[in-house]
């Protein structure tokens, strides 16, 4: 597949995000995990009303993998996927949320500060990645793809190889400048302690699993 643009709207906010002089980069976890439980409650109310699906609870689950030799963080979940159509509106379009609007409104009076209170959702992850790549399987298909993008310029997805039904948000942490530390973003501690920071009411488990420390 050819690369895709992404719709006016992201381009500008995901320009907005990356360039910003942020300091709280740290949430972009907090809204990964909040993406995965919410498609794992899917998954839960889609059992309630289908006598096929059998929601046992030990199956659901949020995993963090820090990678440290290979430079990645991945967010995997064992909820309901996206088809190659979903991955396509889900990802690629962002002003769905309506937080560039309240971005615009309230840019001048409150600087910076807007992206920590208000759910900027999956972008947010351009903030300590240099790709995001998005391996998913959606319930009730039996295909997988993967979306992949390096930033404003666009996106692409393939098809490719999922066993189990659920999504894997894998990024490609960026390296440390002069300025700005991404290298903690692997760090065991500290992904611990920003779980316990922002996620501690998700219902469902986090594991962690950090290679090579
Ligand atoms: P929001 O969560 O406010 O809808 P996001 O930018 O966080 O906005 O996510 C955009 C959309 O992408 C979600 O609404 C969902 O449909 C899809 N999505 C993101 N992450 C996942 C995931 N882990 N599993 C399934 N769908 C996801
Ligand atoms: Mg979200």
């Amino acid at each position: 597949m050819a690369k895709q643009e992404f719709k006016a709207e992201s381009k500008r906010l995901l320009e907005m995000m990356i360039n910003s002089i942020y300091t709280q980069r740290e949430i972009f976890l907090r809204e990964l995990i909040s993406n995965a439980s919410d498609a794992i409650d899917k998954m839960y109310y889609k059992a309630l009303v289908d006598e096929e699906i059998v929601f046992n609870k030990e199956d659901y689950f949020i995993k963090v993998t820090a990678d440290k030799a290979n430079r990645t963080l991945t967010i995997s979940d064992t909820g309901m996927g996206m088809t190659q159509e979903e991955l396509e509106n889900n990802l690629g379009v962002i002003a769905k949320s309506g937080s560039l609007a309240f971005k615009k409104d309230n840019e001048a009076k409150d600087g910076h500060n807007i992206i920590g209170q208000f759910g900027v959702g999956f972008y947010s992850a351009f903030m300590v990645a240099d790709v995001v790549t998005v391996i998913s399987k959606a319930l009730g298909s039996d295909e997988a793809f993967k979306w992949e993008s390096e930033g404003a310029d666009g996106y692409t997805i393939v098809p490719c190889e999922k066993d189990t039904v659920g999504t894997e948000i894998i990024l490609t942490i960026k390296e440390n400048t002069e300025d700005d530390q991404y290298d903690e973003y692997l760090e065991e501690y500290r992904l611990k302690s920003i779980i316990k920071k922002y996620s501690d009411f998700i219902k469902f488990p986090i594991k962690m699993d950090a290679k090579g420390q």
